[in-house]
């Protein structure tokens, strides 16, 4: 019997990766730069290395609550004197002196002429009488002056989008501000005459715009700066006017439905008039409806009108690019093999992204579950996933208990 294909596949599809390759020859970063203060930093892409203009740490300090020393001092065996202390932010003013100790807390500077630290937990006291257990350095639990990085040194390449972490690592060198890509501009409009805004009533036949939320959510997370130009009725000349207004304020126009074929689908004409198209149909599923082109200086893409599809065509078509544009270098996504837990029904002749639940199995073994229904307007299966299970083109349906290919949901769409 001849196996059965996927009645939307046909040989002219595109595969998804060359579409990508193809779509960011189509970018450039782009050329403006700005700078924000460091509490603006977050998301945003450094366009210069920086260097740090201090030591790291900035003087020698104690890793420990305990007590400084020299290290020869405990050859005897003998308590030390305590003659001081050194509490963070509070050096100890004076200098080491042979058989004495001063009291130091985490942080704290090491004063000159000590080369040890013991923490509190292995000393006795009685009265200023301190006797040291040996720690089994001389050295220990002390961080030197610039073992971290040295004055001069790099501490962030460009191409680096500012997470968390790298705002603490300005901080720590001082930076109060930084420059910055410049954020791109995304212009975005549903399309569909059946779509009304949330907290209206519904008519019969009218469904509520959510692509404008869950793509206003990868837009967020892609930190661009968002142009909302609402709803548009499926009229050729309101397509039109939004094009061109769209257009004309920003750097990408991106759009959602009206690019598959039905006679409402208008996106594709109106793109052909105002702009160029580039390619149209992708080995992808959901998504093989995607439109790329360009109006004027901005690029075009046109996402499916199924709510999953255009989650997912975004994800993989539109944030490279978006990334691209910011300076960003293309990340790999990390792929993991994980074993199905049920059976899975694949027809060959697309990609598939199913979306899945990525844990482990009680020996700690990677193991996916796909989410339920996998429609393409279905967008719980969205929000119940953590991962996608990539089924590549020429694969059918897949038993439990294979290995799959599973890519987890990175920060853009958890
Ligand atoms: P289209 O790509 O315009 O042919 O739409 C494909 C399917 O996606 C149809 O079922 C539409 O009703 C639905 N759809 C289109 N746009 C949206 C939207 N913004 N929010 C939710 N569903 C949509
Ligand atoms: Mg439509």
């Amino acid at each position: 019997m001849p196996m059965k294909v996927d009645p939307c596949s046909q040989p002219s599809l595109m595969h998804p990766d060359d579409a990508i390759v193809k779509l960011l020859d189509q970018v450039c970063q782009l050329d403006e730069s700005e700078m924000v203060q460091l509490p603006h930093a977050l998301g945003r892409v450094l366009v210069e290395d920086l260097a740090s203009s201090i030591d790291l740490p900035p003087f020698n300090n104690s890793a420990m609550d305990g007590y400084a020393f020299r290290y020869e001092d405990l050859a005897g065996n003998e308590p030390l004197t305590l003659i001081g202390e050194s509490f963070a932010g509070h050096p100890f003013g004076g200098e080491a002196k042979a058989k004495t100790c001063v009291r130091i807390m985490t942080g704290a500077a090491v004063p000159p002429g000590y080369d040890t630290v013991q923490m509190q937990e292995k000393v006795t006291t009685k009265e200023d009488q301190i006797t040291i257990e040996a720690p089994k350095t001389i050295g220990a639990n002390i961080r030197y002056r610039g073992e971290e990085v040295k004055t001069g040194g790099k501490v962030l390449q460009s191409g680096t989008q500012i997470g968390a972490a790298e705002m603490g690592v300005l901080a720590t060198i001082g930076v109060s501000q930084v420059r910055v890509s410049r954020r791109v501009k995304v212009a975005f409009f549903s399309t569909g005459d059946e779509l009304r805004p949330v907290g209206s009533e519904l008519a019969p036949g009218q469904i509520y715009d959510s692509n404008r939320y869950s793509i206003l959510g990868l837009l967020g997370r892609a930190n661009v700066e968002w142009i909302d130009l609402g709803v548009i009725q499926d009229d050729p000349e309101a397509i039109r006017a939004a094009f061109r207004s769209a257009a004309a304020q920003a750097d990408m126009v991106l759009t959602s439905g009206g690019v598959s074929v039905g006679d409402a689908d208008y996106t594709k004409q109106i793109l052909g008039e105002e702009g160029e198209i580039t390619f149209w149909k992708l080995a992808i599923k959901p998504g093989k409806p995607f439109a790329f082109g360009r109006l004027g200086k901005a690029v075009f893409c046109g996402l499916p009108g199924n709510p999953v599809s255009s989650m997912v065509t975004f994800y993989k078509l539109v944030w490279p690019l978006i990334n691209k544009m910011q300076g960003l270098p293309q990340a790999k996504p990390l792929l993991i093999q994980a074993k199905l837990t049920s059976d899975l029904r694949k027809f060959p002749g697309r990609v598939e992204y199913q979306r899945g639940i990525l844990s482990h199995d009680a020996e700690g073994q990677a193991e996916v579950t796909i989410t339920g229904g996998q429609g393409s307007g279905m967008l719980t299966s969205m929000s119940l996933a953590n991962c996608f299970v990539i089924l590549a083109q020429e694969q059918g349906d897949t038993a439990a208990g294979s290995l799959v290919t599973v890519e987890p949901f990175n920060s853009v769409l958890c």
